[in-house]
């Protein structure tokens, strides 16, 4: 048990901190999917951004010109898809050198050009900002900048002339430049306005489902202003409480030159000094940037991206996996450790019962010797004539009667348990006089009874009901209780049996009673007599035969007549049995009352 108990301690080990591993790995393998979708969820907004913009893309030739066919072609192409078409819900170009002013064009969709219109206050107060003008060195000049609060992109148009890139002292930390370098000229900006309604109720979603609903499980991603994060402009779904901090936070919007920071390096905050120029410091760089013009930067408001786990965080959500799998794996070994306990439990019976068979067939032969060489020599001094006298033929009569009853009892009682579980099917259950039963039982112990030197008491009701049984059985049941009195109440020199009327449960009853003052039964045996060939400590200790079956068989015999019985004793001080059978019919008495006076007499 000890090794068995050992081996289950060290399962229980090994399953814990495999499961602990397990969940690591988990935790781990899901930030990194949740990492790589929000990145795609990024590259899709990015994508459809970068299109957009290089629809839109106005050079200084064009706008000098004010010649729009090379964009009208562009652009029909483009909103033939309508979801590009919805996008977008304005362009506007403030073109700076035209003649008269500041020229304000606006698009005009169905034409595909540009034509004069007032810019709307909005766009005003963002151009009056001057977004474009935000950190980011030569990048800003040639790429377009993302506004959270337009929402929208803005693009410089400047006219380069020769020269205008060769590298000066615009180094790092020193604060962004203002005004054109000499050589490159701003002569307009562009302007595209996002389709808010289209962006929160159409484009979100669709990446969201496309993207965050991983394993089953529908993130939570919330999309806010930098400015305010604590004004969203889109959530997925109601908010899920958990940890403050989000599962993956990333900006929708990032610089293509400085998106791969070194891991574990944080975001850039407000105050920090400009990242360096990537595009002064790299002329590979900078001829990349040259040929793809319409990359996108974020602009001074951004906006960013925060996903959490459905369970509040990634972290609970493999917690509670964590804590299911381990209740399961030790469920299991409970189960185990259960079974291996039940089976070693019936093991110890088995070899229990094994042990009592043995010591029963070794009594059974010495029981069964005793009487037939009694028989035998009472028989042969018969025979040989050494008996004289008619008291002494009685004498050695009653004696080879007393030992051939004994040999008939325990011949009928293995017979009995060798037949196997009786049931009321083999036993002819009808009305019995009850009072005469317990009257020929007594009759056919008497001479036990007197020879142990007993005092019999009885207080049997003679007006007692019938009871339902046959006859054999319930004369059986009480030899053998009368019998194990004789044996084991001998000390006491005392014996009463008893019969009355109780009610037990629903019904009438007759209860017999067989007391002594003998030996007496410890608690701890009590329950244990009623097994087939069970003996107790002080039955092998004062060396009193028996097989170990008599009770076992009355029990079962009284159980297929529907009846019960049971054992009240102490120690030293003596031992009752009762056995109760259904009476036959009876009038209606009160529970446990007795309906006739038990009539006391003794032999
Ligand atoms: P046996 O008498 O052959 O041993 P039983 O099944 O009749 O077998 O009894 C089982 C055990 O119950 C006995 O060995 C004895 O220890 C205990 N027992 C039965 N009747 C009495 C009694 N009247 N007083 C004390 N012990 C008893």
């Amino acid at each position: 048990m000890a090794g068995v108990a050992a081996i289950l301690g060290i399962l229980a080990v090994l399953q814990y901190r495999w499961t602990t591993q397990i969940s690591d790995n988990e935790r781990e393998r899901l930030r990194t999917q949740l990492r790589t979708a929000t990145g795609q969820f990024r590259q899709d907004f990015y994508r459809d951004m970068v299109t957009a913009s290089a629809v839109f893309q106005v050079d200084s030739e064009l706008l000098a010109e004010h010649d729009w066919t090379r964009f009208t072609a562009r652009y029909e192409d483009w909103s033939r898809n309508p979801a590009n078409a919805e996008l977008v819900s304005n362009v506007y170009i403030w073109d700076m050198r035209a003649a008269a002013g500041h020229q304000e064009l606006q698009l005009d969709r169905e034409a595909g050009t540009f034509i004069d219109g007032a810019f709307p206050p909005q766009i005003s107060k963002v151009l009056k900002s001057g977004p474009w003008r935000a950190p980011g060195g030569t990048l800003r000049r040639i790429s377009w900048t993302f506004d959270a609060i337009l929402p929208g992109m803005l693009r410089p148009v400047y006219r380069f002339r020769p020269g205008w890139n060769t590298p000066r002292d615009e180094g790092e930390g020193r604060p962004p430049r203002e005004e054109p370098p000499p050589g490159a000229e701003l002569v307009g900006v562009v302007v595209i306005e996002l389709n808010t309604n289209f962006v929160v109720h159409q484009l979100f979603p669709a990446l969201v489902q496309r993207h965050l609903s991983l394993s089953g499980a529908a993130y939570h991603v919330t999309i806010f202003p930098t400015t305010d994060p604590a004004h969203p402009i889109f959530e997925s779904g109601p908010a899920v409480h958990g940890d403050d901090k989000p599962d993956a936070e990333i900006s929708l919007v990032e610089s293509p030159f400085v998106q791969n920071r070194t891991p574990g390096q944080r975001p850039r905050r407000q105050g920090d000094p400009p990242p360096p120029d990537p595009l002064r410091q790299s002329p590979v760089l900078r001829r990349y940037a040259l040929t793809f013009p319409a990359a996108m930067i974020p602009g001074r408001n951004n906006w960013r991206l925060a996903v959490q786990h459905p369970a509040g965080s990634l972290k609970a959500a493999v917690d509670t996996t964590r804590r299911s799998n381990l209740m399961m794996s030790f469920g299991a070994l409970v189960i185990l450790a259960g079974s291996i306990f039940l089976l070693f439990a019936a093991m110890h019976r088995t070899r229990a019962l094994a042990k009592m068979q043995m010591e029963f067939v070794a009594g059974v032969s010495h029981e069964l010797r005793t009487p037939v060489s009694v028989i035998c020599s009472a028989a042969d001094n018969l025979a040989d004539g050494v008996v004289d006298g008619k008291p002494q033929v009685q004498n050695y009569g009653q004696l080879i009667r007393g030992e051939a009853r004994r040999l008939a009892s325990m011949v009928e009682q293995i017979l009995l348990f060798s037949a196997g579980k009786p049931n009321s099917a083999r036993y002819n259950l009808q009305p019995l006089d009850i009072v005469s039963v317990i009257e020929g039982v007594l009759r056919d112990a008497n001479t036990g009874i007197t020879s142990a030197g007993i005092k019999l008491e009885r207080a049997i009701d003679p007006d007692l009901p019938h009871v339902i049984g046959d006859g054999g059985a319930v004369a059986r049941c009480l030899e053998n209780l009368v019998s194990n009195a004789i044996k084991y109440g001998a000390t006491g020199g005392w014996m009463r049996v008893a019969a009355s009327t109780v009610v037990g449960g629903h019904r009438p009853e007759v209860a017999i009673t067989v007391e002594d003052h003998g030996l007496g039964i410890p608690s701890s045996e009590q329950r244990r007599i009623f097994e087939p060939f069970y003996r107790g400590t002080s039955a092998l200790e004062s060396q009193i035969h028996g097989t170990g079956l008599g009770l076992s068989l009355a029990r079962k015999l009284a159980h297929s007549m529907k009846g019960t019985i049971r054992v009240e004793s102490e120690v030293g001080k003596g031992t009752r049995f009762t056995l109760t059978l259904p009476a036959a019919d009876m009038p209606t008495v009160t529970e446990h009352e007795s309906l006739n006076e038990p009539v006391h007499t003794a032999d």
